[in-house]
């Protein structure tokens, strides 16, 4: 039987070590805010980059999938939950892609887990980034395959350990294309010049990167200019900027079928509901014919990021929308992020284990919904609450 005390003393532990997490309400967002237990702040915890999540165009697109199909998808997509309506948002995410074809799953951690767990068995060999996502982690740990973890965007780490692996059968690179705590980007074409030569396969989350980076939002494979078919495996998820939720993995027709018969987070769950699939095909449209939500996305990372560098904050490389200001201790950054509620703007501190030790941060995403008088009152804010905390 559960005791009342039994998970006590692990609880206690994370208190004493600035670790213990609780949730926190959120009645309501609208554009740059949210009103968290009754108070208005200013949002910079959102991956709603785009501004998508409450879109109109979306909503009624919701709305209507609703009155066709109904609120559910009834069963998986091996079963009868494979509607057409699916199907075409499938084709649509492989046309912007730029890939032969595409799979949804309900949520980027089942497409990692799923895929992952699908194309590497035993004898095979992993080549990681030691920052790759949770879901990535734990993707490759439910593969069983041997795990090789490298620096964080060390190429000369990667090949290093690419050396004298030749005693395993499939091989596969996985990385994070725009690393979700960091705000930096992925080597993408040295990791794909050596992954020819190393015979691997090359798989990446484009999360954060999906309808962001590029000139029209199609990920980091846009960003670097890389020819079709460079990188194998594509996963993005449909929850941040395309403003819904869900995933899909797109790549060759032949690695899709493989997924459809072999991925177990795709084959005995439920297929995406029509609301979701409805905003979805939304958002990809209006991000293909509209780009000023990028180009004021781009215009507000650059002056927030150019504010936190000149007054001293270490905000490592990041290259993106996504800006870690560096705190270090655990507590400190507690300390930060109730100071700058207390001013009235909420962006959460980030503690191990989801980074490093002593890299504790406070992680402020940027959307494209910020105004300049928002983004200029709070970096004034951070200013003085670096000050006080005495970080700069
Ligand atoms: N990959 C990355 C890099 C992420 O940041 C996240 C979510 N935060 C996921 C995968 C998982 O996606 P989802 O939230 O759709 O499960």
């Amino acid at each position: 039987m559960l005791s009342p005390y039994m998970f006590d003393d692990e609880l206690f532990g994370l208190g004493e070590n600035g670790l213990y997490r609780t949730l926190k309400t959120c009645s309501q967002f609208k554009s740059s805010k949210l009103v968290l237990d009754g108070k208005k702040l200013i949002n910079f915890s959102s991956n709603n980059y785009l501004g998508l999540a409450y879109d109109p165009v979306l909503k009624s697109a919701a709305c209507r999938a609703i009155e066709k199909y109904g609120c559910g998808s009834t069963a998986s997509r091996l079963m009868c939950g494979n509607l057409a309506f699916n199907e075409e948002l499938e084709k649509r995410i492989a046309r912007f892609k730029r890939t032969e074809a595409a799979l949804t799953f309900s949520s980027g951690y089942m497409a990692n887990i799923g895929t992952i767990s699908a194309l590497m068995g035993r004898r095979d060999v992993i080549f990681a980034d030691k920052n790759n996502h949770a879901s990535l982690v734990d993707g490759c740990i439910l593969s069983r395959a041997k795990l090789m973890r490298y620096s964080h965007r060390d190429i000369k780490d990667l090949e290093r350990i690419l050396k004298n692996t030749g005693k395993y059968g499939r091989r596969l690179i996985v990385t994070d294309s725009l690393f979700s705590m960091d705000g930096d980007i992925a080597p993408l074409p040295d990791i794909i010049e050596l992954a020819k030569q190393y015979n691997c396969m090359v798989m990446i989350d484009d999360a954060h990167a999906t309808g962001v980076l590029g000139k029209t939002g199609r990920g980091s494979a846009e960003y670097f200019a890389l020819p079709e078919g460079a990188i194998d495996i594509h996963m993005g998820t449909f929850g941040k900027a395309l403003g819904s939720f869900g995933a899909y993995v797109a790549g060759s027709k032949k690695l899709i079928d493989f997924l459809i018969n072999k991925a177990r987070s795709f084959i005995f769950s439920t297929a995406l509901p029509p609301s979701v699939i409805g905003s979805v095909i939304a958002a990809i449209s209006i991000i293909e014919t509209d780009n000023t939500r990028i180009k004021a996305l781009n215009e507000n990372v650059d002056y927030f990021r150019n504010h936190l560098r000149k007054a001293g904050f270490n905000i490592l490389d990041t290259a993106t929308q996504i800006i870690p200001l560096m705190v270090g201790e655990n507590e400190k950054a507690l300390q930060f992020s109730k100071l700058l509620m207390q001013n009235g703007i909420f962006a959460v501190p980030i503690r191990p284990p989801t980074v490093p030790s002593n890299t504790a941060r406070i992680r402020f995403s940027i959307t494209s919904a910020h105004r300049k008088e928002e983004l200029s009152y709070t970096t004034k804010i951070i200013k003085k609450v670096g000050k006080k905390l005495n970080i700069i």
